[in-house]
Order: structure tokens, then sequence, then C-alpha cells
């Protein structure tokens, strides 16, 4: 049985636009090795399903996945994934078990993290790779840049933990007119410099997520860490030459089409009240769904290859949208991210509708969405 809204997720795509991103950080940096792509699949792959997503990112040659917390990083190993897998978020107070289990590669971003580690894997008599995160002016999780010396030589000294690289995050790199990503970049470069009068020996090092890869060939270093690229989506306002193709389409279907005349409202609220007569289309998706309620009166959908405005409420399991001008039956499939014939609605453009971030408008794709994958997954 399948719902008349669904996911459709293109696994070509997202393999096509890792090797789009591959290609496009080594014909930039010629001599030298190339940067390696550590593939983002936090929240279950931007919505589009971590495991098949993490699969199909395997076999297009991806040797490391980044996922949130040691929780995602399991659901993946359970779904056969083999690769490396790094863990971004704090481990303090998480069940650290998992990450000798499954053979995870955690990130140590405070000296709490350090310790709870470097004891469980002191307990299990075996030693653990980590990736050692900086805070260069985030100010969420990192050792910060300019303490380095203080914070760092019991994690150095601890004898169960082999520090495997080094990195930083940016905070405003989909912002080209924003310091504060030229100021990260220093100061991530002056805790190498730092790390390195430590006695520490070279390790690889990766600092950009989609937005800083595109901007600034300078913070590719060992690796990059792309997530939302990888789905087909630049992050706003930045453009690219990345050829780069969206993974999700979200469709349903007019279930049901009735007349409003003038004067009378559709929905709850009484929010849209026809001047005119209007021709009015049931389409079964609603906020449950991620279909976020500010769409009522500004978003659109597809049908018929036109677009159609987004009329009254919209409700936990339905919207209501005016097809006056669109000739349209109920089973006509109605587009609610995506292309049809020659009209598009992506995903950019549904998160500025409603004033949030694509990354959000992907994440919150319900967890009732049936994701149906092309190619049939053939694993
Ligand atoms: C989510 C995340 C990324 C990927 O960010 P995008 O903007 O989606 O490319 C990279 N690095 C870290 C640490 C992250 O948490």
């Amino acid at each position: 049985m399948l719902r008349s809204t669904f996911a459709h997720i293109d696994l070509d795509a997202i393999a096509a636009n890792y090797r789009a991103i591959t290609a496009f950080v080594a014909g930039e940096s010629p001599g030298g090795s190339p940067p390696s792509v550590i593939a983002v699949v936090k929240a279950n792959a931007y919505g589009h399903g971590a495991g098949p997503v993490a699969r199909a990112l395997e076999q297009a040659g991806a040797e490391m996945l980044a996922c949130a917390d040691i929780e995602e990083a399991v659901a993946l190993r359970t779904a056969g994934v083999r690769a490396g897998i790094l863990v971004f978020g704090a481990m303090s107070v998480s069940d650290l078990g998992g990450l000798f289990e499954h053979d995870l590669v955690p990130t140590i971003s405070t000296p709490t993290a350090a310790r709870a580690v470097e004891a469980e894997a002191a307990r299990r008599g075996t030693q653990i790779r980590y990736h050692l995160k900086i805070d260069t002016g985030m100010h969420r999780l990192g050792f910060r840049h300019d303490s380095l010396r203080q914070t760092l030589p019991e994690l150095l000294a601890s004898p169960h933990l082999q520090l495997a690289a080094v990195y930083t995050h940016f905070a405003t790199a989909e912002d080209p007119e924003h310091p504060l990503m030229e100021r990260q970049r220093a100061a991530f470069d002056g805790a190498l410099a730092t790390l390195a009068d430590m006695g520490v020996p070279p390790m690889r090092r990766h600092a950009a997520n989609s937005a800083a890869m595109l901007r600034d060939s300078r913070v590719w270093f060992d690796a990059v860490r792309p997530g939302l690229l990888l789905y087909g989506v630049p992050p706003p306002p930045l453009a690219t030459t990345v050829l780069v193709h969206p993974a999700m389409r979200l469709v349903s279907r007019v279930v049901s089409i009735k007349g409003l005349r003038s004067g009378e409202s559709v929905g709850y609220g009484a929010r849209y009240t026809a001047a005119l007569p209007r021709r009015i289309a049931v389409v079964p998706a609603g906020y449950a769904d991620g279909l976020d309620r500010r769409l009522a009166g500004r978003g659109h959908v597809l049908v018929g290859g036109r677009r159609a405005p987004i009329v009254g409420s919209v409700s936990m399991d339905m919207i209501t949208i005016d097809v006056s001008d669109v000739p349209c039956a109920p089973g006509d499939e109605v587009v609610l991210l995506g292309r049809q014939g020659g009209e598009v609605i992506d995903v950019r453009e549904m998160a500025a509708t409603i004033g949030t971030i694509p990354w959000e408008v992907l994440c919150r794709v319900g967890t009732r969405i049936e994701r149906i994958y092309n190619p049939a997954e053939a694993f």
C-alpha cells in the first residue's frame, strides 16, 4: 500500500552530486592530493532516508560519512554501511558503547567527552581514533582555539585515544558579507600552528560545509564536509557552477474538487474567502507531512504543469488549492516539491516563502511520508 503523498528520492542524483563535488574539489586543487569528501547524512540524510542514501554514497565511492550522534551512526551500521562514520555531536552524555561496538569515529570537543571516551576505551582495553574539534568562533562545541595549550595536554596524553584529524565549523559561511568566516579561518590556521608547536604530528584537517566549500578553496584542507549540496540544493544565497540536481520530489494527488461560490470560505479559521466563484482542489498532504502552515495564502503547488496557489489554512492532513485556471481532475498528480512539465518548485523557493532555510524544509518532511527510491534499491 502506498499513500497518495510520498517522496520520490533519486539515489542516482545523490551519487552524481557526490561525484560532481569530488570532481570540483579535485579540479581546482592542482598538484598534491585533492581533498576527500566526507558525506554528511545526519538527520535521516536531510530527510532523504539515511540507510539508502548512505549506501548509495558508499557505492559512489564515499569513504567517510558523517552524522549527528551515536544513535544515527548505529542506524547506518544496521543498514549495512561499512564506510567510516564520523559522529559530529558531543559525546559527554551519550551511551558510548556504540562507538566501540560499531567502529565509529567520535568527535572530541570537550574535556568531559575526552575523559568519558578515554575511560570507556580503557575499560574495554582498546584504543580509539577520534577527530578533535576546535572552536574558532561558532562558540557551541569545540576546544577554544586560543587556549589549546591549557586545555589539550590531558587529551593528547590519553593513552587510549588516537588523534586522527582536527576540524572546525563555520558560523557564517553562506554570508559573503560577514567578516566572521575570515576570522575563523585565521583562527583555525593559528590553532594548527599551535598544535604543531606543541609537538603534535601533522594530521588530517577539515573545515568546509557546502557554503564554505563553494566560497573559498583555502578552507578545503584535506577533506570537505558537504551536506545540503549533496542533496542538490546550493545553500542560499550562493549560486554554484557545480552541477548538482535536487534528489527529492514530494508528490501527491488531487482527491476531490469542488466549487466555491463568491463569499464562501474554505478550511479552518475561514481564512480564505472567494471574491468570485472558484474551483478548489483538495490535496491529502498537510503540516503532519512537513508542509508549513505559513504556506497558506503564500505557497504554490504544481498541477497540470501549472502553478496553483495554496488557499485556506494548511490542515494536519490536507491543503486546498485554487485550480480555477488549471484543468485537472481527481487522481491527477500534484507536485509539492520538484518539477512538473516546465515548472518547478524547489526547496529554496519553499523555504523563502515561509521564511526559513532549505535545511529545515528537507528535515521536516514527515515521518509518515514514504520514501520511494529510484533506482529501486539494488542492494
Ligand atoms: C551539518 C554539518 C555539515 C554540513 O553542512 P551543510 O551546510 O549542509 O553543507 C558540515 N559540518 C558539520 C560539523 C555539520 O554539522
